[in-house]
């Protein structure tokens, strides 16, 4: 009875908001009718436990396995679970949770973690910032507050909890805050990575100033209204197409994992999906997705883009994206093993099976593939021999494109071939970062020094944006360093011309893009490549953005 109650409720809350809200409360469905934990709290109540313990155990033995997981994306779904969790339990105990919480003007709520329904439920009028101990910026509760516009900072660490009831902070998500005011603000400032626009290395991280002076104080909330009226402005002007000042065509596509995102790109601007990652619409599965379910959700997605083009990635599964209904054999250096289109060339049924659904979907011709972990042209081929096949099968008179994700060195280096082989090439920089590092992109330890501006990067970048002009094929960057500010310039100097990004920062890189001139662009991408070090590359573009006339 106490499911059905939450069931009652999930579904009136979902039917009640937009489609992230809709989406999230489907997600809670899901895990409330989710045999394993169903069949777990079974057997506690068969050997005689309550049956307030029996849901209890068997929501912390799932929880206790995602969080074995080192995919963060996985592990923050433990949020959802403990959600879920206590909205039972509640229900169970007769009570239903508050589901408006009103808070004082101009709050910041802090807290340890934070979970979807009580975002939801908090007053929005009021709610100004959050601030987490735990929980990373790509949870669930993150994608919320950044489809809700409202700051959001994540991981600031324990300290957090000494922070007393009523003292003034200022949540400075964007790692913008003008730097008097950071040095007058107190010290116990913790950063993290801002929710809104994603991690990337290198890029502005986020702050939380404890208890600042006054006139940092007034300074940040100056900071604060004149974002609000620029963010407003970059809004109503992302949704004419983007060029240069020297009227260079420069595509920003959005990077999207769920359907409420591709509503969430429409609004902000995005002119296609430049990255669907297709492994996070099934995680949640025991089976693979049929290709009926997966048509079903690509179609919606393709609906909600109106017709924009829909970038597809095939499933980047193995490594440290495990699924439950392919249980690859343990790895030994999952970053180096059985991953993206290693695993879908493994598994030929799963490969058909997706590019089957992908190539359904209607109108024909706005699919695009893109194949991720590509090390040489060999495997484009590969890829596209199975395409052909089906697309006979399928009776489809256009041939659909496929592209390559240039995330390896081999296939950087390699790019000409690979370029002669794709469609269109797109820049994973997240794993050329790591790869051409040899730095795990997860390690905390080397967080800061995974720098996608570094110029070992930067060559690759270059090597795989000439062969791709040469070619006369797309080269666009999907990775993290498109969202970076100072990479964008060095990028399109080095002759990319699509960027794909988080839907909520599509309208600032508008407004950036707009303000750049492409030979100024590709001066600095020239001095860029002859640089020491990633910290040398963001001192020259901090440079020319303060020359009279250089990049802004
Ligand atoms: C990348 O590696 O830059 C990328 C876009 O793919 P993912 O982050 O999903 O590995
Ligand atoms: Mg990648």
């Amino acid at each position: 009875r106490a499911r059905e109650v939450v069931r009652a409720r999930l579904t009136r809350v979902g039917a009640a908001g937009g489609a992230t809200r809709r989406e999230i409360a489907e997600a809670h469905l899901a895990f409330l009718d989710d045999p394993v934990l169903n069949e777990v709290a079974g057997e506690h109540i068969a050997a005689g436990k309550s049956a307030g313990f029996a849901w209890r155990a068997a929501t912390r033995s799932s929880i206790a396995a995602l969080e074995q997981l080192t995919d963060a994306r996985l592990r923050e779904r433990a949020d959802d679970l403990l959600d879920i969790e206590s909205h039972v339990l509640m229900a169970l105990a007769g009570e239903a949770r508050p589901m408006n919480l009103s808070l004082p003007q101009n709050a910041i709520v802090v807290a340890d973690e934070m979970l979807p329904s009580e975002l939801v439920s908090l007053d929005r009028a009021n709610l100004k910032g959050i601030a987490l101990s735990g929980g990373g910026p790509t949870s669930h509760v993150a994608i919320l507050a950044a489809a809700m516009d409202v700051p959001m900072l994540a991981g600031l660490g324990p300290a957090l909890r000494e922070v007393p009831t009523g003292e003034r902070v200022i949540v400075d998500a964007n790692g913008e805050a003008d730097v008097a005011a950071r040095a007058t603000a107190n010290a116990g400032a913790t950063s993290s990575p801002n929710a809104g626009t994603g991690p990337h290395p290198g890029a502005n991280s986020g702050l939380l100033l404890i208890a600042p002076a006054a006139d940092a104080f007034a300074k940040a909330e100056q900071h604060a209204a004149t974002l609000l009226v620029q963010r407003a402005a970059d809004r109503r002007a992302a949704q004419s197409d983007c060029r240069t000042r020297d009227g260079t065509r420069i595509e920003i596509f959005a990077n999207l994992g769920s359907i409420a995102e591709a509503d969430a790109a429409v609004i902000a601007g995005a002119e296609g999906c430049g990255l669907l990652r297709t492994e996070f619409l099934f995680i949640d599965r025991d089976r693979p997705p049929s290709e009926e379910d997966q048509l079903e959700v690509y179609q919606a997605i393709a609906n909600a883009l109106g017709g924009r083009p829909l970038v597809l990635r095939l499933m980047d599964v193995g490594g440290d994206k495990p699924l439950n209904y392919l249980p690859l054999p343990p790895e030994e250096n999952p970053a180096l093993g059985l991953r993206g289109v290693r695993t879908a060339l493994r598994y030929p049924d799963l490969l058909r099976t997706q590019l089957r659904a992908a190539m359904r979907v209607t109108p024909h011709g706005i699919v695009r593939i893109l194949l991720p972990m590509i090390t040489d042209a060999a495997e484009v081929r590969a890829i596209r021999n199975f395409a052909n096949e089906l697309q006979m099968q399928l009776s489809l008179r256009v041939p659909v494109e496929i592209g390559a994700m240039i995330e390896t060195p081999a296939a950087a280096l390699t790019a000409r071939h690979v370029a002669a082989a794709a469609d269109f090439l797109s820049i994973g920089s997240n794993d050329l970062t790591q790869y051409s590092l040899a730095m795990d992109r997860g390690h905390p330890e080397l967080a800061r020094r995974i720098d996608a501006l570094h110029p070992a990067v930067l060559e690759l970048v270059a090597l795989a944006a000439s062969a791709g002009e040469r070619a006369g094929k797309l080269v666009a960057v999907c990775g993290g360093m498109a969202a970076d500010s100072a990479a964008v310039p060095v990028l399109i100097g080095l002759g990319v011309r699509e960027l794909s990004v988080v839907p909520a920062a599509v309208p600032a890189l508008k407004r950036q893009v707009r303000d750049l001139d492409i030979r100024e662009c590709a001066a600095l991408a020239a001095r860029a490549l002859e640089a020491e070090s990633a910290a040398d590359v963001r001192a020259l573009v901090a440079r020319a953005k303060n020359l009279p006339g250089g990049l802004r």
